[in-house]
């Protein structure tokens, strides 16, 4: 087995509980009322007879698709959608977004889950250990405050 690369499906099927089907599973899709359950090892089993294919298909569809591709690594991360695009330069220091991967960090208040905005790298972990809260930059600020 080499590198396994996720299949990317559309989350945003309607379910609802209905009849069991012969299987035993109750948890059907809303649309065409099929058994989800079902679904899933018919579309594991597909997978697992036609891997070059799929894998093809879902390699090819994530390229077409990067909007998408992004949108659901956010939800599988518990990230919420920004209300604003990321910018080019980091929102709190102005600077390039810095580390791997060279793009600005989605921020969140970590209580709420609301998103806050978009910081570099170097922003984002440094706001993090300070607390990722005002109670803890203002600490800081205070410590600095006091010793200047
Ligand atoms: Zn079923
Ligand atoms: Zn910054």
């Amino acid at each position: 087995m080499g590198r396994s690369i996720p299949i990317l499906t559309s989350m945003s099927t309607d379910t609802y509980f209905g009849r069991p089907c012969k299987e035993g599973h109750t948890l059907r899709r809303a649309d065409n009322h099929g058994c989800i359950e079902c679904a899933r090892v018919r579309s594991a089993q597909y997978a697992k007879k036609n891997s070059k294919i799929v894998t093809a298909r879902a390699i090819a569809w994530a390229k077409a698709n990067p909007q998408r591709v992004t949108e659901i690594s956010r939800k599988h991360r518990g990230l919420p959608p920004p209300t604003r695009p990321e910018p080019k330069f980091c929102e709190n220091c102005g600077n390039l977004p810095g580390g791997r991967g060279g793009k600005m960090h989605l921020d969140r208040d970590k209580v709420t889950g609301k998103f806050r905005g978009w910081l570099c790298f170097n922003c984002n972990t440094s706001i993090g250990k300070l607390g990722d809260n005002i109670a803890g930059l203002l600490r800081a600020l205070g410590y600095l405050l006091n010793a200047s």
